[in-house]
């Protein structure tokens, strides 16, 4: 889509906007405004003589890339002054615009933070001539961790892109680069003890193409790869730290660990010779627990420790199989050595050592949530990524936690619904999702909550092929993230949105950013009525023209501006609709098909509660819409417990045929079809049931009713676990529930 299209809308956007509007993102704690405003030129004369020398040359920097505004040394009539304070909240700052422009910081970090909020201040006139509103800026941010991180393994990214990427970081004071340096496809820093890693572990053969779960798989047949040598790392470290960013590097252990395994096999279980392999998901070779693994993966530590300046050293620990720990010889022997009851206390073990010797050499450990798994390192810090569980759990023991759940965090999910959204490993979090984090979550206690140091993001890259796409899987939603770890009193998200299209796209633009355009486009949304769902058609601006038909009634054919509402009543008939709606504005086509039945927008019941992280609400099972491939996470409802017992009810007794309920399977993302499904007529009792394994192919279950019913339930059995040989053997499955509805002739 072109953005010609969309600055058709900002353009309306602008004459709506409000001159008064803070035009700082993040938003800062206080930003008021006086009428005038102060106009200089484009050579600004600046009392720089207190300023360090990084602080200076970042500034000088700074004026040139946001407006080509020169700074001149100018002590006698200096139109900028700045003043250090003592004894003010860490890392705060104020601007005050009068007849000069006054910055007053606490340190040299909130100085740099007052300088980007000033140069978003600064409205051009034109070239020669600049202007800014008479205001009062007092500004501080509310969490201590507010971060991004990439996966540089699944697709590498060169210096000057990790720069660029700290660049733009830097402007939405973002202060911690999370480097995810090593995983299963790449091994992407220079150990000097070990060569092989590099020279090996850094190239994979082939990368798989499509979605991974597509069958069958087809590869790119491509030597892929690329490292940093150390001193690289060095340059990216400093640079950042320049931009006041602690670069917290990653090395995976003990799972996600074949890219090292193929350079150095000794240190598996199994010791056998494998490749890097082109393909994405877990696997099961993971570092053994023997006491050689662990020396190699403390060397290879004592090698990056001094690389890096910051406090932490990520140390992954997610995902890993037990598989091959189980039929290990040396994990066993170490297990009843150590009287470790399973497989988890060994990982817990594993990741133990790695905390005293990181420790014993200044430094402290953060790991992902599944070290909380068989017991908590003592000075663990947590990495919260399968939702807030993990992170209240481990605050609740007292440990530092940086939250990062997928259901805010995750910029590898989808942004929007439309099929023109380029392919992503799955999931929804679109712009508003993000913006409603909190990383502290409702019902933690204030001292508790004391261990929450803030939030991040994270880019994993395996559909992230390039700089381009990165870029457009990060923003705007960083934005959004940066108001929510920022701002203490967080402004309404409208709000948020129109200071984005007023100022903050154009300063994208200017920066080269191939930001997402996706939050732009008209909205479709479904709730619920009495009688069925409303089908609401809704565009950013009032004056973007649509055309609306239905094609399964040709008599609907309907033009509108701005927004449009459909109610779709409920038949007691099984029925297709379907509609189209064109923006004339902005070209866009959307089709939208509705099997129409007597379930759409009935009252619906999760007598089991579906996991946090896949629960789009109650109407997504009866909207009378089916879940697009590949699949997105906001079309279907997610259960990981044995057993799942819906209830529906109809509002009234009616005649069912046959009732559907309709899964997902997609083996490699641990999602199988169920064993059993039973419907039960709540009043009469009585059931009715199909199924157990292996009957069970079919995506869309029917069960055979043949009466009058109002309220009934369904109860879905799923695997104990998933069979051997399968992705994720011996884990409990995922159960996918997109639709349930009724079949019956009209
Ligand atoms: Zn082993």
């Amino acid at each position: 889509m072109t953005k010609l299209f969309y600055g058709l809308i900002f353009i309306l956007f602008i004459s709506l906007a409000q001159a008064q509007d803070c035009p700082i993102l993040p938003t800062p704690v206080v930003y008021t405004t006086q009428t005038g405003s102060l106009n200089f030129s484009n050579n600004l004369a600046v009392d720089l003589t207190n300023l360090d020398q990084n602080l200076k040359a970042q500034l000088i920097a700074l004026a040139d890339t946001y407006h080509q505004l020169k700074i001149e040394s100018g002590q006698d009539k200096s139109l900028i002054i700045f003043k250090k304070l003592e004894n003010v909240k860490q890392d705060s700052y104020s601007i005050n615009v009068n007849e000069s422009i006054i910055i007053s910081y606490s340190s040299d970090r909130s100085c740099y933070y007052a300088f980007h909020s000033l140069m978003q201040m600064i409205e051009k006139i034109n070239a020669n001539e600049f202007s800014i509103s008479k205001s009062f800026v007092k500004d501080y941010p509310s969490y201590q961790w507010r971060g991004l991180h990439l996966d540089v393994a699944r697709h590498f990214f060169s210096v000057e892109e990790v720069k660029q990427f700290i660049d733009q970081m830097a402007i939405y004071k973002f202060n911690v680069f999370h480097w995810h340096l090593t995983d299963d496809q790449g091994w992407r820093i220079e150990i000097k003890k070990y060569p092989k890693l590099t020279s090996i572990g850094a190239w994979r053969d082939s990368t798989v193409e499509n979605h991974f779960t597509t069958a069958p798989r087809t590869y790119k047949k491509e030597r892929y790869g690329g490292f940093y040598t150390q001193l690289e790392i060095k340059a990216i470290v400093a640079y950042a730290q320049e931009r006041y960013i602690t670069v917290v590097p990653e090395i995976e252990m003990p799972g996600h660990a074949r890219a090292a395994l193929a350079a150095y096999p000794m240190y598996s279980c199994t010791g056998i010779q494998q490749e890097v392999p082109g393909l994405w998901g877990i696997f099961d070779d993971i570092f053994c627990a023997k006491e050689e693994s662990i020396v190699f993966l403390q060397d290879i530590l004592s090698e990056v420790i001094p690389l890096f300046p910051g406090e932490f050293i990520h140390v992954g620990g997610d995902e890993a199989p037990k598989t091959r720990w189980h039929d290990c010889e040396k994990c066993q022997a170490i297990m009843k050595e150590q009287k470790l009851k399973d497989e988890h206390e060994l990982q817990s073990y594993f990741i133990q050592r790695m905390d005293k010797y990181l420790l014993s050499n200044g430094k402290k450990l953060i790991g992902w949530d599944e070290i909380l798994e068989g017991g908590l390192s003592p000075n663990a810090a947590v990495m919260s990524w399968r939702g807030f569980d993990g992170g209240i759990e481990a605050a609740n023991q007292e440990h530092q936690v940086v939250m990062s759940p997928g259901s805010h965090c995750y910029f590898d999910h989808y942004q929007g619904k439309g099929s023109e959204e380029p392919l992503a490993i799955g999931g929804f979090t679109p712009l508003e999702k993000v913006y409603e984090f909190q990383p502290i979550p409702r019902g933690l206690d204030s001292f508790k909550a004391s261990y929450i140091l803030g939030g991040q993001a994270n880019l994993w890259t395996e559909y992230i092929p390039d700089f381009n796409q990165l870029m457009y899987m990060t923003y705007p939603r960083a934005i959004a993230l940066s108001q929510a770890l920022w701002c203490e009193d967080l402004p309404k998200y409208e709000l948020f949105e129109k200071t984005l299209m007023n100022k903050h796209l154009d300063l994208l633009t200017a920066n080269k950013i191939n930001y997402s355009p996706t939050f732009l486009k008209p909205n479709f949304s479904f709730t619920r009525t009495i009688t069925g769902i409303d089908f609401k058609v809704k565009s950013k601006s009032n004056e973007e023209q649509f055309e609306f038909k239905d094609r399964s009634d040709s008599s609907l054919n309907v033009n509108f501006k701005g927004s449009y509402d459909l109610p779709i009543n409920r038949t007691r008939g099984t029925k297709k609709l379907t509609y189209s709606v064109n923006s004339f504005t902005t070209g866009i086509q959307k089709n939208i098909a509705i099997t129409n039945n007597p379930c759409l927008g009935v009252p619906v019941v999760y007598l089991t509660k579906p996991s946090n992280q896949y629960n789009n609400g109650d109407l997504t099972l009866v909207d009378g819409q089916f879940g697009a491939r590949p699949w997105k996470g906001n079309e279907w409802i997610g259960f990981d417990t044995s057993v799942v017992v819906i209830e529906i009810d109809l509002t009234k007794k009616q005649r069912i045929d046959s009732l559907q309920v309709s899964f997902l399977k997609d083996e490699n993302s641990w999602i199988h079809l169920p064993c059993t499904i039973e419907f039960q007529d709540l009043k009469t009792k009585k059931g009715k049931g199909i199924g157990a394994a292996p009957n069970f192919y079919d995506e869309r279950q029917v069960l055979y009713i043949g009466k009058k019913v109002q309220k009934f339930t369904i109860t879905i059995k799923t695997l104990d676990q998933i069979p051997q040989g399968k992705p994720g053997a011996g884990s409990h499955p995922w159960l996918f529930i997109d639709e349930i509805s009724i079949k019956n002739k009209l």
